[in-house]
Formats: C-alpha cells, sequence, structure tokens
C-alpha cells in the first residue's frame, strides 16, 4: 500500500502542482488526492484513444471542495479538467495537469412538480435519474446510448443524445436551470434572481462581453440564419452558440452555452432539466429494404411519422451480427446492399399504438422492403430486434485485432441528403482501407457513427487515420454542410476541424466566449478550441497485448458502475488500464522503477481488493470479466508452499470444515466471556502479528453450524429432491442478533418437509465442496477437482439427473453451473422456490418490510427477478436498494479486506427504510457484510419463505 511512498510522490510533484497539493491538503482528506503512479494513470483514462496521465486527481463531493479546488487553480494558474463516468469518446476527459473526479459522489435528486422536473447533480448516472422519474410516467429527455453508465455532469457537458431526443428533447432544449462554479471559484445559480443579481454585480466583464457577442450575431442577418441552419441538425461542433440567438438574457444564455461545453467554460454543480413523457406502449419493427437509397427514402417519410427512432443500419453492420446467438435467421440470406431500418413508435396507450404502427406502415407504401413490414408491441420480441442493434459497437470490437482500438465517429447530415450521404461514407471507409468498417446511426435526425479498428502503434496507421479523417471532414463540411459530430462532443478528437466547420468568424466568437469565461485557459485546455492542427492525432493511447481475458477491454467504463471496489480502490477499466501499461513497460524494457512501482501497487489496488464477483461482464460491451483475470493473477502469485496446502485442504476437505467450525464455535464461546470490543481488540492484534495474514473477527461472525443430521426427510413422498448444503452454511450458522436462530439447513429441510419432499443428500457430503473457495484464491487445480467431485456425487444420488438438486447457497450453485453435466438439474433456493414450491404451498405475507440483496451469482443466472417475486410473496413490503450491487464480501475477503464491503456497502443503510428490520439474500458470507453495513440482521430468504408458508390444506 502507498502511504508512506504518497509523501514522496508530492515531494516530486513540480513546483506549481506541489503548492496546488498543499493548498487542497487541509480541506479536503488526502484519502481523496493522489499523485501516485498507480492511480493517476488508472484514473486518468477514459473511454476516447486519447492517454493523458494527470498529475494529481482529486476527488471533489461537494460545492464547496470544487470551489476551493477552482480557487487554488486560479490562483497558481493550474489546469483542471472533470471527469463524470469518463465514458467520453472524444478525448475531453482527459488531462495531464489536475483531474477532478465526481464520481462516488454528487448523487442527490430533488423531484419537483410532481415529476415534471427534476434537479440533479452531476454524478447521478442518467439511468438513475430515469430511475427516479419512472413512478411518476417521466424521464429525462437526453437519452445516451450510454445511459446506463454515465453521468449527468458529462450528459450535459457533452449535450449527449440518442436514438430518441434529437434536436427536441436534449440537453440544450430541456435545461431549466443550473449551479455553476465559474473558473474563479464563484457560484452561480441560475435559477436563484438574488445570485443572478449578485453575478452580474461580480462579474460584469463577462455580462458584458455575452452581450456583445449576442448583439453582433444578431445584428448580421447572414451569420443568424446560418447558425439557425446550422442547429436545426444535431450539432456537438464546437459552443452551442445558438444560445445567442434562442435567449435574450446573459445569464440565459450563459447557462445555454454551458451545455456542450465539455468542462471548458465552468462546473455544473446541479442541472434542473424539464422532463419529458415516459409513454408506456411501445413497438417496433426491423425493416429491410433492399439499398441505402429506399432506406433513405423511408426514413424521409417517417421523419413526419408518429415514430419516435429510426436505426439505420448497414450491410455491414448487419453482417457483424448476423452469426450472434439469438439474432433474426433471415440476416444471413440478405442481398450484398440491404440496408436496414429498427423503427420505434410510442403511446401513452394500447389502441393510439396500434393506430400508429398502421401509419407508420402505410406512409411507406410504394418503397420497396425485402420482407413485409412487421411491427411487434411484445417486449421479449422488439428487445430482441434492439439486440440487433445494441450490437453493432460490440461487434466490431469483439473481432478487433489485439493492439488496435475501435474508433467510434459521430457525423450529421441534411436528411434529405442521407442516402448520397451515407454511400459516400462507405466509399471512403473502403478506399482507405477501412474494410471492416460499418455504418448506423439515427437516420431521422442524419446522425451517423461509423464504426472501424485502428492501429495507433504504427506511424503509418496513424498517417492512414490522419487521411481518412481529413478526407472525411472535407466531405462532411464542404460536400453535404454537415456536422463533424452530433452527439459525443469535440473534444480534442474535432478540435483542429471546428474551424472548417464553422468557418473564421463563428470560431472566432467561439474563441471570445472562452476566453470571457475562462480568460486564464485553465478549464480543461486543449478541449474544443485548440491551435494544434495536430491534436487529434497526438497522446494516442497504446493497447498493447497484456493478457488474452482483458485484451479485447475497449476501456468504455461501462464496467465501473458494477464494481464493488470503484470508491475504494480501482474499476474493472482501471485495473486494465494498469495491466497494459505494465505489460507495455515490460515489453519495452522500463523505466525498471515505474514498472516496479506500478506492479507493486496493483497488489493491493488491482488483485487483492477484487471481489472476483464478475459482474462486470455483465455490463462490458466484449463480456470482459476482470474477476477471472484477478483469478488468473491470483493463481500465478501462489508459492510452493501455498499450493501444498491448497492441494492438503481439498483432500482434507472435511477436516478443515470441521477445524473452522471448531474455531467459530471457540469464538462464539469467547465472545460470551469477553465481550464484542474485546474481539475485536484481540482479532485486530492477532491479525497485525500475523502481517496481515490472520481474518479479523466481526460482530456479525456467525456460531459454528450444528451437524446435520443425515437422515431422509419426509420418506416414502412421491417428491424427491437432492439437497445439497453448502460448505460455508455447513459451518457458519446464524450470528447472535439474527432473526430466525436456526441453522440454515434446518430451515430449509423444514421448508421441503411442509412441501412433502422425500431429502436426499450427496454421500460423502462433508468431504464435497463447489470448489469455488479454490478458485477465487488462485488454486484451479483443486477447484476443478472439487468440482468434478461433487457432481459425480450429485449425479449420483439424483438418480443420474431424475431428481433435482437443490443448492443452498447461491455462488456455489453458479460455480457448479457454470461447467454442468447436462444431466443435472440444478437450482439454488430462490429458483427452487419460485419454480416448486409457491404453487406447492400456502404463503402468508409478514407485516412490515424486508430489504432485499441479490447476490451477484443470482444477478448473473438472471435471477433477479424471481428474487423480488419470492420475497412479495412472503412479504408485505420488500425493498431493493438500488445503489447497493455486489456486496463486496466476496467469500472470506471480509475477514481479510473489511473496507471492500465497507465502501461497496456504504450507501445501505441509508436506503433502508427505518421500518425495515431484516434482510434476506442467499449466501451466508455475503449476510455477514450485509448485516454489518445495515445494522440490520440479514438471513437467506429461505428462513424468510420458511416463515411465511404453511402446507395447503387438502381440497374436501
Ligand atoms: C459505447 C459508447 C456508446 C456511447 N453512446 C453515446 C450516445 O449514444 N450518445 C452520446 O451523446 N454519447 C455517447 N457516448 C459518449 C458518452 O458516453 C456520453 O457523451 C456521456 O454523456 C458522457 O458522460 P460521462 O459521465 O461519461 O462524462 P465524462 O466523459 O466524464 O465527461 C464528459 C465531459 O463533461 C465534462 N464534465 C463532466 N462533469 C462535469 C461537470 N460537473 N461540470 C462541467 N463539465 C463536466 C468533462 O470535463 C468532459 O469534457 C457513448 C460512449 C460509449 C463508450
Amino acid at each position: 500500500m502507498l502511504k508512506g511512498k504518497g509523501r514522496r510522490d508530492h515531494r516530486a510533484l513540480p513546483e506549481k502542482y506541489g503548492a496546488f497539493y498543499d493548498a487542497l491538503a487541509g480541506e479536503i482528506p488526502a484519502s481523496r488526492i493522489f499523485c501516485d503512479p498507480f492511480r493517476t494513470l488508472a484514473y486518468g483514462t477514459d473511454a476516447s484513444f486519447y492517454r493523458l496521465t494527470p498529475k494529481i486527481v482529486v476527488k471533489v463531493r461537494t460545492t464547496e471542495e470544487a470551489s476551493l479546488l477552482l480557487r487554488a487553480a486560479d490562483r497558481l494558474s493550474v489546469p483542471v479538467t472533470f471527469r463524470a463516468a469518463g465514458t467520453s469518446l472524444s478525448g475531453q476527459a482527459v488531462t495531464d495537469s489536475v483531474l477532478a473526479v465526481l464520481a462516488g459522489g454528487w448523487r442527490k435528486h430533488r423531484i419537483l412538480d410532481g415529476g415534471e422536473r427534476i434537479a440533479l447533480e452531476p454524478g447521478v448516472i442518467g439511468a438513475e435519474a430515469n430511475a427516479f422519474l419512472a413512478p411518476f410516467g417521466r424521464k429525462i429527455g437526453p437519452d445516451p446510448a450510454s445511459i446506463n453508465h454515465c453521468m449527468i455532469g458529462g450528459i450535459a457537458a457533452n449535450n449527449a443524445s440518442g436514438m430518441c431526443c434529437g434536436t427536441a428533447q436534449n440537453s440544450y432544449r430541456t435545461v431549466e436551470g443550473m449551479k455553476i462554479l465559474l473558473s474563479d471559484g464563484k457560484l452561480l445559480d441560475t435559477a436563484d434572481p438574488s445570485s443572478r443579481e449578485a453575478f452580474a454585480g461580480s462579474h460584469p466583464g463577462l455580462i458584458a462581453e455575452i452581450a456583445r457577442i449576442r448583439d453582433e450575431i444578431r445584428r448580421d442577418e447572414p451569420l443568424r440564419n446560418r447558425i439557425a441552419a446550422k442547429f436545426r441538425i444535431k450539432n456537438t461542433t464546437g459552443y452551442g452558440i445558438n444560445s445567442f440567438l434562442d435567449h435574450e438574457d446573459p445569464v440565459d444564455i450563459l447557462l445555454h452555452l454551458m451545455i456542450g461545453s465539455e468542462g471548458t467554460l465552468g462546473f455544473i454543480a446541479e442541472v434542473t432539466y424539464r422532463t419529458v413523457e415516459e409513454h408506456p406502449h411501445k413497438a417496433s419493427a426491423l425493416m429491410i429494404f433492399p439499398d441505402i437509397g429506399s432506406a433513405c427514402r423511408a426514413t424521409m417519410r417517417l421523419k413526419t411519422g408518429p415514430v419516435s427512432a429510426v436505426e439505420l443500419m448497414d450491410r455491414a453492420s448487419l453482417r457483424s451480427v448476423e452469426e450472434k446467438e439469438g439474432m433474426p435467421g433471415y440476416l444471413k440470406s440478405l442481398g450484398g446492399d440491404a440496408t436496414a431500418l429498427l423503427v420505434e413508435t410510442r403511446a401513452g396507450d394500447a389502441p393510439t399504438l396500434a393506430r400508429q404502427m398502421a401509419e407508420a406502415a402505410e406512409m411507406l407504401e410504394g418503397i420497396p422492403t425485402e420482407l413485409p413490414i412487421a411491427f411487434t408491441d411484445r417486449k421479449d420480441e422488439y428487445d430482441k430486434l434492439w439486440m440487433v442493434r445494441k450490437g453493432l459497437f460490440p461487434a466490431v470490437g469483439a473481432v478487433r485485432r489485439v493492439g488496435t482500438t475501435v474508433v467510434i465517429e459521430d457525423v450529421v447530415f441534411p436528411i434529405e441528403r442521407l442516402a448520397d450521404a451515407a454511400l459516400d461514407l462507405e466509399r471512403r471507409m473502403r478506399k482507405h482501407g477501412y474494410r471492416e468498417g460499418i455504418l448506423f446511426g439515427h437516420a431521422l435526425d442524419g446522425n451517423l457513427h461509423f464504426v472501424f479498428t485502428q492501429d495507433f502503434s504504427d506511424h503509418e496507421e496513424v498517417a492512414r487515420y490522419r487521411r481518412f479523417m481529413d478526407d472525411v471532414c472535407d466531405m462532411v463540411v464542404k460536400k453535404y454542410d454537415g456536422s463533424l459530430k452530433g452527439e459525443h462532443g469535440t473534444g480534442r478528437n474535432m478540435a483542429p476541424f471546428v474551424e472548417l466547420e464553422w468557418g473564421e468568424r463563428v470560431y472566432g466568437l467561439m474563441r471570445r466566449v472562452k476566453r470571457a469565461f475562462d480568460p486564464k485557459a485553465l478549464l480543461n485546455p486543449g478541449v474544443l478550441v485548440n491551435d494544434n492542427p495536430h491534436v487529434h492525432l497526438e497522446n494516442l493511447k497504446p493497447l498493447p497485448p497484456a493478457h488474452e481475458i482483458v485484451d479485447k477491454c475497449i476501456e468504455c467504463g461501462f464496467c465501473e458502475v458494477m464494481c464493488p471496489s470503484k470508491d475504494l480502490t480501482t474499476t474493472p477499466r482501471q485495473r486494465i488500464a494498469v495491466t497494459r501499461e505494465i505489460a507495455r513497460l515490460r515489453a519495452a524494457g522500463g523505466p525498471v522503477e515505474r514498472l516496479a512501482r506500478l506492479a507493486e501497487d496493483y497488489v493491493y489496488f488491482g488483485e487483492r481488493t477484487c471481489a472476483t464477483d464478475g459482474l462486470c461482464a455483465t455490463t462490458c460491451p466484449v463480456s470482459i470479466d476482470t474477476g477471472e483475470h484477478t483469478k488468473f493473477l491470483r493463481a500465478g502469485g501462489r508459492g510452493k508452499v501455498a499450493a501444498m496446502g491448497a492441494r492438503w485442504a481439498a483432500a482434507h476437505f472435511g477436516a478443515v470444515a470441521a477445524g473452522v467450525r471448531s474455531g467459530l464455535a471457540a469464538m462464539g464461546v469467547a465472545r460470551s466471556a469477553f465481550g464484542e470490543s474485546a474481539m475485536r481488540a484481540a482479532s485486530e492484534g492477532a491479525r497485525a502479528l500475523s502481517g496481515g495474514r490472520l481474518p479479523l473477527w466481526n460482530r456479525a461472525m456467525p456460531r459454528a453450524a450444528p451437524a446435520i443430521a443425515l437422515r431422509d426427510a419426509g420418506s416414502g413422498s412421491a417428491r424427491r429432491v437432492v439437497y445439497f448444503p453448502s460448505c460455508v452454511a455447513r459451518t457458519m450458522g446464524p450470528a447472535p442478533g439474527d432473526v430466525d436462530p436456526r441453522a440454515l439447513h434446518e430451515a430449509m429441510l423444514s421448508l421441503l418437509a411442509k412441501a412433502g419432499y422425500e431429502v436426499l443428500f450427496p454421500r460423502g457430503m462433508r468431504d464435497l465442496c463447489c470448489g469455488m473457495p479454490f478458485g477465487s484464491k488462485g488454486f484451479p487445480e483443486e477447484a476443478g477437482r472439487k468440482r468434478a467431485e461433487l457432481e459425480s456425487a450429485l449425479l449420483d444420488c439424483s438418480g443420474n439427473g431424475e431428481y433435482p438438486v437443490l443448492f443452498d447457497t447461491s455462488p456455489c450453485l453458479y460455480t457448479v453451473k457454470r461447467n454442468q453435466d447436462p444431466r443435472l438439474n440444478l437450482y439454488e433456493p430462490v429458483e427452487f422456490i419460485h419454480s416448486f414450491l409457491l404453487d406447492a404451498l400456502e404463503f402468508r405475507k409478514v407485516p412490515g418490510t424486508v430489504g432485499i440483496h441479490v447476490p451477484c451469482s443470482s444477478i448473473k443466472m438472471g435471477l433477479s427477478g424471481r428474487f423480488v417475486a419470492v420475497a412479495q410473496a412472503c412479504a408485505e413490503k420488500v425493498v431493493v436498494p438500488s445503489r447497493v450491487g455486489c456486496c463486496g464480501v466476496a467469500g472470506d475477503r471480509i475477514f481479510r479486506f473489511p473496507e471492500l464491503a465497507g465502501s461497496a456497502l456504504s450507501e445501505l443503510a441509508s436506503e433502508l427504510p427505518d421500518g425495515c428490520r431484516s434482510g434476506y439474500s442467499n449466501s451466508r458470507t455475503c449476510e455477514i457484510g450485509l448485516t454489518l453495513a445495515s445494522g440490520r440482521p440479514y438471513q437467506s430468504i429461505v428462513y424468510l419463505a420458511d416463515r411465511c408458508s404453511r402446507p395447503k390444506a387438502r381440497a374436501g
């Protein structure tokens, strides 16, 4: 860990950065200011193909801290870049100076006027904002495809948009107010008249310059018309200077200039949006046209129709996904020029939806299609159609050569020229050798994305990219009068071309805007306006091969929201970025000191605090499970002694489990005798003496589980089930303070007995284990052996799969199920209760509220919905905290690195309502962490189901 070294890193900073660090250090906790090589590199990475490493990273949490940071930056002339989720693609969220990171904070919101408006702090994730609004039938207007991952700060500062919002519902059109910190650290609340007044008094120069630019533009009719015309289509190239036309008051102009300003004009501390209607009824159709021309003609007609989205996909796009599971079979047999439109229509009620479907189809009469047009309003069906569209970007990412990156460009054409422009783009991709390139986009807005792979490690390849971009920019601007960026922002990527698109006059006005807001050019310099004509070709990110598990990573950051260590140490993307740098340094032979430092710090920041939960793979576009990479590293780091220990433990598993049970029993006695404080102190002392090897005791530590009486339950019944109590459940019983004092197997057997099941136990159970404890610690061979032993015992006991097999612990089941013998029918409790017991037993809801925590394994098995359904059958009110993902307990990691679960569960207690006195999950160790963090006892959902159920009364 860093500690002492942190001080040395700080001393090594260039003088003004050292002074900057000192200015912040007294006010912001040192744990949130980094200047070490590991974290500056890790946090410095964003989704773009640019790499700049900040000198200092500061996690700012409050407006006061952000103001302090800006004041210090202003005084010391230190440039600052803000970072929300870092999913930007154009290089606008990277810096080699100070990076002010919002993630982990700024998550408050206020619903206003019954959902008509919402005030959001910049760290709220877009999808979260929509979840807050869902009960009101509303949502925010901007709808980037990255909405599940990106944050309001980035959405507003990029003027991000997506498939439906077009130019009518983007941030620019729906923003109502903002709290803004200017470059001098002063706060303006545009919704507060007294703040506006005070601001006019304190910033007369800025107000006057805004008014001057406004008047200049308005006096010049051709210029006015030009600006208005350019914003009729999507445009995020340069500043949103339509603000000068659309608004009169300089403060309102300033507010709208902030939208799309990419952190170059000020800091957004809060945004208030007018919300838009979220229609409950939706239908989609995948329409196939013989060529791009007819698809574009269809789009033109639909422009005035009752449709909310029209997504175009060229033949190369369709080809990139046609082999994937779940894709419509007909994709493979389409002609060479076939083009698809995925069309969506939405309505407030079913009859209107039906009318709209018919109307949209009628509008296309006379335009040839390869297949008849068919809308579907069935969710499972239209979700499948959208899988085609959503799979495009990952499809290119997944097949690219190691070491290359995926580039996604974002241009807009006047819709009446879309067909010519699309063909032109395709031709130019081929001309420059981007044969694998695909073209798709929001056709209704003329917004096309072209995606291709690019090697930036080779000069000739960089030159090819330059030639291609020059050619495309020329074509978009000069031939079609389009926009070079429609939604992803200008960043560093398009900064050299802003003048090409807008001309000298408007570009000059944009520069004046920048100077007026930020006279010292300290806010995200180099982004959006930049004199360097080659800035888009500099600081390109290396993506060297590192390991096959992570080589496909495109560093988009979609994994970050899922990761339990995101606020403690690093995220999967950050782990991969450092892994790549270590690989690069190894291949290049140094610098040795940096390499050693990164490798050393990786142990705690990367490996030790990875929960290996694998949830990152569920949101990764190319399905990378960084936990698997961590397990690989753990396996490589094991010495001979540890390997021998693991082998012995695997071979004598029953004895090991008995030892753990005895240890727990001894701890239970000691706890009764000495009390909790003494136990805690003794365990901390013992851990310190052992150099961190001994586990830490905690107050949710369970008692030893009583032994299982291995006799059949409910003998003679027609229903049989094989019950495999996990090794954790066999050793860990309930903890003091738990609602139900029984061991898990007792509750399980009671539940099964009520449903009339005859229970069979696998032979040699005391020695059986799913293998997970070995696998997660880096002993894959022992893990495989234990899993195989268990599987064989289960096959034997279940009559080769004749009877269902029930595990009582979700992660254990998941471990076996991933590679299971197809003859076995395996269940964990939720699925078993849902499939067999909800109907077989009578359930009576317990009064009050229960909290639910769905373990990662259940999420990965797609059981979240059934988990809630079972809980709802058992309790009057069920709460699933929305801000808690993986609990970070990670088996026994809670006893060795309790800070991981502490960080992952930091919001649990505040998300549970006062009336919620107990919680339920599906994994004993997770329940320990949940109990500790929430202050409420968590137990297996089996206890709840048993408590609420009784045998069904027989008819008659
Ligand atoms: C696979 C993929 C798909 C995408 N799809 C879309 C899409 O459909 N539409 C689209 O528009 N974009 C898309 N993007 C790009 C990106 O996700 C969005 O533009 C998103 O809104 C960026 O938000 P963020 O939270 O990641 O911001 P960041 O990348 O962290 O920051 C974006 C910019 O905002 C600035 N900023 C952040 N917070 C503040 C603040 N509080 N005050 C002032 N400035 C601030 C930063 O300095 C930076 O310049 C996609 C990206 C990926 C990887």
